[in-house]
């Protein structure tokens, strides 16, 4: 018997109090399933080592095929610059024009990971900035600073290349880097730019208010060579592509310089342990194809009304599980090899295939949409 609030003995009703689902990250997909399962009435904490708003290395052009599921999670895209229009070029100074069947939209990681963090908590999400996770032993979720969290079920959101989803790592791996400004210019606003340059690409395009975003992938090993000097490794080896000499010339550099490495791609899991993996943690898709931040939403959007079944006792935990290992095994892996080959088609390009690759470019506008069209999947919402 218990005491009720209202001055009479009561039967006391065992109250089990479950722990929270933990989401490692307030990344794109970590933030995106912590409001949808919050709308699904799943008490959820989010675990994050950054303070936000934050710079996030990025190219920050979103494709269209995740537009209606941002509009759904309640960011307004309306306002923002929508790009339909392809401008590449070469190391050896060729270019081409390729008008997109899809397209997609620009905006920042500042901005939208901040909204979706404010929408998060809105929504009822607790969500815990400057808390960076040690890692994860059964339902315990161990921190750097801030001591232990018991978790109903733990989520990986973590992103690329993280330690804590413990890949190990063939020894030829590829490391890259990516470096990111945010610009002023006057170029136009639905084209978006794409620079060739030994070992990486550039990518170029506007963003909110009079912003651009400048942001390239190089391989890590060119770098070493200019003993890790940025400024240096700008100026001598991008700068071989003409273009992308013109465009760091034209530009006004805003704020700080972002950065990030050690990262690669070509590893795929749905969960690791019992860490359920989402986004970039579960597999990571070559920047050229602008649809990484796509599959992280997409992934939330698949595993909300899962994940929100099992925390409700309709689904087993190994169920999702293995829903997820097929979903990373039947269309993820697929597109990231899409991704791949993208990539190396225009990574791996000697002076003969660079000249046919361009004049297929320029004189049939078919090839540029299949190509441009390859990785990006169909649209979804929830
Ligand atoms: C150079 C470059 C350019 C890109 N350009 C584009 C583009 O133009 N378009 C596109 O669609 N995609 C692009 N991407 C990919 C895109 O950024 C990612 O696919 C997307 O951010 C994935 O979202 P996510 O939620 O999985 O991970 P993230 O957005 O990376 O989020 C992971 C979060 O986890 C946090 N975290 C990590 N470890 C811990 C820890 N131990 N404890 C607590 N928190 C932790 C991080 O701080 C981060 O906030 C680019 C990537 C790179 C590297």
């Amino acid at each position: 018997m218990g005491f009720s609030a209202f001055g009479g003995d009561t039967y006391k009703q065992p109250i089990v109090m479950k722990p929270p689902v933990v989401i490692i990250g307030a990344g794109l997909s970590g933030l995106s399933l912590a409001i949808l399962l919050r709308r699904l009435q799943v008490p959820v904490t989010i675990l994050e080592k950054d303070i936000y708003p934050r710079q996030k290395v990025c190219g920050e052009y979103i494709s269209v095929e995740s537009e209606a599921f941002v509009r759904s999670l309640g960011v307004d895209t309306t306002h923002l610059p929508h790009i339909n229009t392809l401008h590449l070029t070469s190391n050896r100074g060729r270019e081409a024009q390729v008008k997109l069947k899809t397209g997609g939209f620009g905006i920042s990681r500042w901005t939208l990971d901040h909204q979706l963090a404010q929408i998060a908590c809105a929504e009822g999400a607790d969500v815990q900035f400057g808390v960076t996770v040690r890692n994860v032993e059964g339902n315990t979720v161990r921190t750097v600073k801030h001591g232990d969290m018991e978790a109903s079920h733990v989520i990986g959101a973590y992103g690329k290349s993280n330690r804590l989803s413990e890949i190990e790592l063939p020894k030829n791996t590829t490391h890259y880097v990516g470096i990111k400004y945010h610009v002023k210019s006057d170029a136009p606003q639905d084209v978006i730019e794409m620079h060739v340059f030994k070992g990486g690409y550039c990518g170029f395009s506007k963003i909110e208010d009079d912003l651009y975003c400048l942001c390239y992938l190089a391989d890590a090993a060119p770098l070493k060579s200019f003993g890790g000097d940025i400024d240096a490794f700008e100026k001598e080896h991008l700068s071989l592509n003409p273009k992308l000499k013109t465009r760091f010339a034209q530009v006004e550099k805003v704020g700080e310089r972002a950065a990030t490495s050690q990262f690669h791609f070509g590893s795929y899991r749905g969960h690791v342990n019992n860490q359920l993996l989402v986004g970039d943690a579960s597999g990571f898709i070559p920047p050229i194809t602008g649809n990484g931040m796509s599959l992280a939403f997409r992934s939330a959007a698949n595993t909300a009304p899962l994940l929100a079944d099992v925390w409700h006792g309709k689904l087993e935990e190994q169920a999702l599980y293995k829903i997820q290992q097929n979903y990373v095994d039947t269309y993820l892996q697929k597109r990231i090899s899409k991704g791949v080959f993208l990539q190396n088609l225009l990574l791996k390009q000697n002076w003969l295939s660079d000249a046919v690759l361009f004049a297929g470019l320029n004189h049939l506008p078919f090839l540029g949409q299949v190509l441009a069209d390859t990785a990006v999947g169909e649209e979804f919402r929830i």
